[in-house]
């Protein structure tokens, strides 16, 4: 069984609703990463190509339910336009009259782009009348190619697809799937997660099911240092989450008797702050009072480079150390190639996560990673071993 794909439809002449992730980040009115938008070109130019009549939506940042100009999807449809080649129509409401018409003037292969459906509070409110409304907008064909929304039960990702025909996963959101889905129930092995970012808590469900699935993880970040103030490290000013520190306790005890290998960096870079200058590589067991551990050190970077090098599934999700600085890039920049490296030699690997992915792109190497996830809150999900809302409302596909 699987879900109904774009591939599947018959889109000719018909008002398609195609559900976009779109939450682009913006400057001075102007579209400042079109990575998500082109991300989606191949499943807007498929329904282009049958023929279709397109009304695309997206949500962009947060703008708490009532129009606000700086979250306006106009420059979207600028940058759309250029990436496309052809006319982008857009409708200054989501819903309404103006949407409406807009919609049914449209011929075979035109696209209309609404605006910010977030602009509406009924939207996060998976709100039925408004689902009911976006639906209108279209002859029954929904497509979801949002996969950075899945994990939420919104209107235009779940409440829409009770009022239409077809609910279909675009290709992106196939791709998605596809990638994640086979690290989760067919991977290749040895299979190595590789985690890191500020908190435990934000991960824990990630490494409960990556324990039953995956071979070893690497710990690196701030997260590790939880797990050494468990061990009963000294952890100087890094930081820790106090209580969670018997959780790492657990998890590392769970770990041991799933015969599943966590591996925390041996050593790491130290400074006063962030900001300061001055920093000392030491062994991780002993942190000086009022220093702080802020990225991984050369020995940890070799141990966890031989890990990768003999992976075959490489999943990542999150930087290893404060990376935004560069005193303290050098360990996830050179995780990012050791990933790259390996996926040239055979291996499979998905990124997921905006800094580590912003991390693969700095070192060069984006295009050497099999899968480079554009959905950092549904890739953890997903990981996590949840169902997605937005995923399990499309429809079932029937041969
Ligand atoms: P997350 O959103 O949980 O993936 O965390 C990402 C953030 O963790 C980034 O902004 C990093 O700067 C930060 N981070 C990673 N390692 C460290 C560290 N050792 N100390 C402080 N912050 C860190």
């Amino acid at each position: 069984m699987r879900k109904l794909s774009i591939r599947d439809l018959n889109l000719a002449g018909k008002r398609v609703f195609i559900r976009a992730d779109f939450n682009v980040p913006l400057e001075n009115g102007q579209v400042f990463d079109d990575t998500r938008i082109r991300a989606t070109l191949p499943t807007l130019r498929l329904a282009i190509e049958r023929g279709g009549r397109l009304v695309v939506a997206s949500h962009l940042g947060r703008p708490k339910g009532k129009p606000e100009s700086k979250f306006s999807l106009r420059p979207v449809a600028v940058r759309l336009k250029e990436l496309l080649g052809r006319p982008v129509i857009f409708s200054s409401d989501c819903v309404g009259q103006e949407a409406l018409s807009r919609s049914q003037v449209l011929k075979d292969g035109d696209l209309l782009l609404l605006e910010n459906l977030r602009f509406h509070a009924e939207e996060e409110k998976n709100d039925e009348e408004f689902s009911r409304q976006l639906a209108s907008l279209c002859d029954s064909i929904f497509v979801n190619d949002a996969f950075g929304a899945a994990h939420r039960a919104h209107a235009s990702v779940v409440g829409i697809t009770r009022f239409v025909k077809e609910a279909a996963a675009g290709l992106l959101m196939e791709q998605e799937l596809s990638y994640l889905g086979k690290a989760l129930t067919n991977p290749e092995r040895p299979f190595l997660a590789i985690l890191g970012g500020a908190k435990v808590s934000d991960k824990i469900e990630v490494i409960e099911n990556l324990m039953k699935i995956a071979n070893t993880m690497l710990i690196g970040g701030a997260m590790a240092y939880t797990f050494f103030r468990a061990k009963k490290f000294t952890t100087g000013k890094s930081l820790v989450e106090e209580d969670k520190t018997d959780l790492a306790l657990s998890l590392l005890g769970e770990a041991v008797e799933r015969s599943f290998r966590i591996v925390l960096p041996v050593d790491h870079v130290l400074a006063r702050s962030p900001d300061d200058s001055q920093t000392q590589v030491a062994s991780v067991e002993a942190t000086p009072a009022d220093w702080m551990g802020l990225d991984i050190g050369p020995k940890t970077i070799e141990l966890f480079c031989k890990e990768i090098a003999a992976a075959k599934t490489i999943v990542w999700n999150g930087p290893l150390g404060m990376f935004e600085k560069p005193a303290f890039a050098n360990g996830t920049l050179a995780i990012a190639r050791a990933v790259a490296d390996a996926t040239s030699a055979g291996a499979t690997s998905i990124v997921g996560g905006g800094d580590s992915v912003a991390a693969v792109e700095r070192s060069g190497v984006a295009q050497k990673i099999s899968h480079i996830s554009t959905g950092g809150g549904a890739s953890l999900e997903f990981l996590a071993g949840e169902k997605l809302p937005g995923v399990e409302a499309l429809t079932t596909y029937e041969a």
